[in-house]
């Protein structure tokens, strides 16, 4: 039983004035792994104030010295990069062969490791030659003091694309992981402690949305809040940063399409579609939950995706053979369900899953695969976001078609088009309205910036773009 009940604050682990426990679900056998201490708002004042010393030696480091931080940051996370995928998978149920070791521990290291790259080419002083032969300078500086908030879906993905653009601009920070999933967060802050990291660049505390991440996003110490959840909190959070001018970056929510065009392999193409909605229990922000195919095809579409379902191992996550684990908290497994009995009330028809555990499984936070075919775009299923492993099938009868469903969504993070010709996916993703369009199945780049059109967020996050969020700029002139 894991008990995490101090702070990361100044360098040091320290005795919260906050007693409200929090127990942490594992969510494969619905029992108690551990438990943290809620902050209140003196811890929250602490760590800012903390955050706000640092900041004044942390804002003038040199380039080198932060590069030297992320070199041993990176070689100390590479040794406890096990321990940290251990951790993932008890608080959030990641399959730990399959899944939280090789993706979502490792992405952790990625954001990093691209970070040092980009901090060693970035152009953070130029020159400028006004029309008068005047010599003036462009500078980028920290932005400040910085509020990191983040979810639980992938945890250490979320913590390092905020943690690694902030020390590389010369930011100081406090950081509030999800509540439902602590353990990782915790494993990252020893991490920094061990790294090196100046006491005061980088504070953990652990508390709730209501009252540490209230008070933290309205402490008048902080400079820019970067927030990834929900796009109920996101729009919550922009109101009260709107009261002191902050800075603001958002991830949210999305509802993306996967357009499937007639020329493709459907086979592959759907296969990979389902496969893909699946992975990590549906619990991705980018997940292509809507299949948009055509709709002649749909009885074969229909057939392919429940074979691909069939080839998902729900299961213990500790089991090496299991592809997908439980959903990450009791809250999730009754907002799954719920939703996928919308989808059955409102007329969808279920080509495979439901909303029972998966056979053989009688406790924890499990649902079956499930795919939903006959599905309108009106419907709540192709509307909200289930985060879950649910995917929805619609039908299109031409391209416009297939292009006005996939943007008529208040969401826009992510879409995906399968064809057999790339540059005719290519010349549709140009019209589809999200931060991120992948044709044919690409591999994703941490390189590439990534972010929301619409509801899904404001400002882009990993590489040189992620960068730039917690930068100012500033004109030296003459
Ligand atoms: P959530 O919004 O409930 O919580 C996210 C974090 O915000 C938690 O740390 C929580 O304690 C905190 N929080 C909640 N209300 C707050 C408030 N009013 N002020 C300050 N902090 C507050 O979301 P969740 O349930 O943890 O995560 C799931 C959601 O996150 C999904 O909607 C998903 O799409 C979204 N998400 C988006 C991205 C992205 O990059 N766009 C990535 C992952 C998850």
């Amino acid at each position: 039983m894991k008990q995490y009940h101090q702070h990361y604050i100044d360098g040091q682990w320290m005795q919260p004035s906050g007693d409200q426990i929090c127990e942490v679900i594992n969510p494969a056998s619905g029992q108690v792994a551990g438990s943290i201490l809620f902050a209140d708002t003196q811890d929250v004042d602490r760590a800012v104030a903390s955050a706000k010393q640092a900041l004044i030696s942390y804002s003038q480091s040199s380039v080198e010295e932060r590069i030297a931080i992320f070199e041993s940051l990176i070689a100390v996370y590479t040794a406890r990069i096990d321990d940290m995928a251990a951790a993932i998978t008890e608080e959030m149920g990641a399959p730990y062969a399959f899944l939280a070791q090789p993706a979502q521990a490792t992405a952790g290291l990625a954001h990093l490791s691209n970070m040092l790259e980009v901090l060693r080419e970035f152009p953070f002083e130029q020159e400028r030659k006004s029309a008068s032969g005047q010599i003036n300078r462009i500078v980028r500086e920290p932005v400040g003091v910085c509020a990191l908030i983040t979810p639980w879906n992938w945890p250490m993905n979320q913590i390092a694309c905020k943690v690694a653009p902030a020390l590389a601009a010369g930011c100081t920070m406090v950081l509030k992981p999800s509540e439902v999933a602590p353990f990782s967060a915790h494993v990252f802050a020893e991490i920094m402690h061990e790294a090196g990291v100046p006491a005061g660049v980088f504070n953990l505390i652990d508390g709730n949305g209501a009252v540490a991440g209230s008070a933290l996003t309205a402490h008048p110490d902080i400079d820019m809040i970067s927030f990834t959840g929900s796009t109920r909190a996101g729009k919550a959070i922009a109101h009260v940063a709107a009261d002191s001018v902050k800075g603001l970056a958002l991830e949210l929510g999305g509802k993306s399409a996967n357009i499937i065009l007639d020329d493709c392999d459907l086979s592959s193409a759907v296969t990979a579609g389902v496969l893909q909605m699946m992975h990590n229990t549906g619990q991705t922000c980018t997940a292509p939950s809507r299949m948009l195919v055509p709709a002649n095809r749909l009885a074969e579409v229909e057939a392919i995706a429940a074979a691909a379902c069939a080839q998902v191992v729900p299961g213990d996550p500790l089991d090496a053979a299991t592809t997908m684990g439980p959903l990450a908290s009791p809250m999730q497994f009754e907002k799954v369900n719920s939703l996928i009995n919308a989808g059955v009330k409102e007329g969808a028809k279920l080509i495979a899953g439901g909303a029972e555990r998966p056979d053989g499984i009688s406790a924890g936070c499990y649902v079956k695969p499930t795919v939903f075919s006959g599905v309108t775009n009106d419907m709540t299923i192709a509307r909200e976001e289930i985060f879950g492993p649910v995917l929805s099938i619609l039908t299109y009868q031409d391209e416009e078609e297939a292009i006005a469903i996939a943007n008529d969504s208040d969401y826009g993070l992510a879409a995906y088009v399968s064809s057999a010709d790339p540059e005719r996916a290519r010349k549709i993703a140009r019209r589809l309205q999200a931060g991120q369009v992948k044709i044919n199945g690409a591999a994703g780049d941490f390189s590439l910036p990534f972010g929301g059109y619409k509801q899904s967020g404001i400002g882009r996050e990993w590489g040189a773009w992620g960068l730039e969020e917690y930068l100012e700029t500033k004109a030296l002139i003459g």
